[in-house]
């Protein structure tokens, strides 16, 4: 593993370990790659292997707290390819997107290392008895694990794959050997909802508190699924009847265990639904708000407590646009009220209907540049905001390509990225 920074004040600059030396080893164990780093990390005493740079060898003892970090960047994770999905999931977004669109979206991962250190949902569908092992051996935790439904063949027909009968022997051994899982139930209407539904998050209750939570978000479908599966969008009914399922067990579980709700319906499924959405206290720790569990409820309350907080600055601007799709927009103009009763700003919030993927895609992330040039209409504003989650993470460029220059160039007047932290993005709405 080369060294690409070294963090300032940290353990390895008192051992001056330099950018372009490569660490071999620790306690005589060599690196793989990044999750071996961090496994390595546990003791308190640690021997580390160095090749500096001008090619000598060198052996640092070091005495530390037991998984304390040592302050190191390495230039890349150590782990080559990523893991392919070798699934063919009835829903699957990659595969409902239209042709020609930029390379990179169409790259379809299923990789457990990912998983563990970025948090996204894996099959285990692809996973080695070698990688079995390793994940026991390492206590490699927490996973993120797509679940659907109990049923081995419901299971399969879901993740299009006769493999995906072991998802959930894997979930089973993994949580007999200390494993803790995140798992998520994406839902197809007529496929996995009503009993299924309820089997299949009966069946992962059974196996808490090594699976930790589940997460129940609806099959987000495109205009883009010639000769796929036929799916209709989750409907309203199905929706309610789902969060009914989920609010019942909610209770059950949490008189039970006395800790957790464990099951969660995404802000997606109760706006579906045309339900309230849970007060914040209701998503616990908002450990599933990566799948969209709770985001509206955490981004309110960020935004509140900046409101509570910075009531006395004046605004940078006093007319803005917030730009957004439909499932954000009522949440959006309830903000915005606020901000004209706090801050005196006129902010008008502009519905984005999502034309390039199909009207049933409606959170705003996967708006594009195309859909909100034809359809904003600038008024008054001095600025537009747009959420950051429109742009690929540290990329300029929309799903369609289109760039914040585009936007600006059509609308007139600067555009900013919005910020999901509620409490970022009314800083970034006031003077300094
Ligand atoms: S696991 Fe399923 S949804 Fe995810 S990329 Fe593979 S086929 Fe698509």
């Amino acid at each position: 593993m080369v060294v690409k920074q070294v963090d300032p004040g940290s353990i390895a600059e008192e051992c001056e370990i330099s950018p372009g030396d490569v660490l071999l080893s620790i306690d005589g164990h060599a690196l793989r790659d990044y999750i071996d780093y961090i496994y390595e990390l546990a003791g308190d005493e640690i021997l580390l292997s160095i090749r500096k740079k001008d090619g000598t060898l060198e052996e640092i003892e070091i005495e530390k707290e037991p998984y304390e970090e040592l302050g190191i960047t390495f230039e890349n994770d150590g782990f080559g390819r990523k893991i392919s999905c070798r699934n063919r999931c009835v829903f699957c977004f990659v595969d409902q997107l239209p042709k020609h669109m930029r390379r990179t979206l169409y790259v379809k991962d299923d990789d457990w290392r990912m998983s563990f250190l970025m948090g996204s949902y894996v099959t285990l569908t692809n996973l080695s008895e070698e990688e079995a092992e390793r994940i026991i051996e390492q206590k490699i935790s927490p996973l993120y694990v797509s679940v659907h439904a109990y049923d081995d063949d419901l299971r399969k027909l879901l993740f299009g794959n006769e493999d995906a009968g072991k998802t959930f022997e894997l979930i089973r051994r993994f949580t007999e050997n200390g494993i803790r899982m995140h798992t998520q139930i994406v839902m197809c209407e007529g496929l996995n909802d009503g009993s299924v539904l309820r089997e299949t998050i009966e069946e992962l209750y059974c196996l808490y508190p090594g699976v930790q939570s589940v997460a129940v978000v609806p099959a987000g479908l495109t205009k883009y699924r010639e000769k796929r599966y036929p799916l209709s969008a989750v409907s309203k009914e199905t929706a309610k009847e789902a969060i009914n399922i989920i609010e019942a067990f909610q209770k059950q579980f949490l008189a039970s265990n006395g800790e957790t709700r464990f099951v969660f319906a995404s802000d997606e499924m109760y706006i579906r639904a045309g339900m309230e959405l849970p007060p914040y206290e209701a998503y616990e720790d908002f450990a599933q708000i990566e799948n969209g569990v709770g985001l509206v409820g955490m981004f309110l309350h960020e935004a509140d407590e900046a409101i509570e907080a910075l009531w006395d600055k004046k605004p940078r601007f006093q007319k803005i646009g917030f730009i957004t799709g439909v499932d954000f927009y009522p949440f959006l103009t309830g903000l915005a009220e606020r901000l004209e009763h706090v801050f005196g700003m006129h902010v008008n919030v502009h519905l984005v209907e999502n034309s390039f993927f199909g009207e049933t895609i409606t959170v705003a992330g996967l708006l594009t540049g195309g859909d909100v040039m034809d359809q904003v209409k600038r008024g008054e504003e001095e600025a537009f905001f747009l959420s950051r989650s429109c742009f690929k993470e540290n990329e300029n460029a929309m799903l369609d390509g289109a760039t914040l220059e585009d936007l600006e160039n059509a609308l007139g007047v600067p555009c900013y990225k919005a910020s999901g932290d509620g409490y970022e993005l009314i800083q970034m709405l006031l003077e300094e």
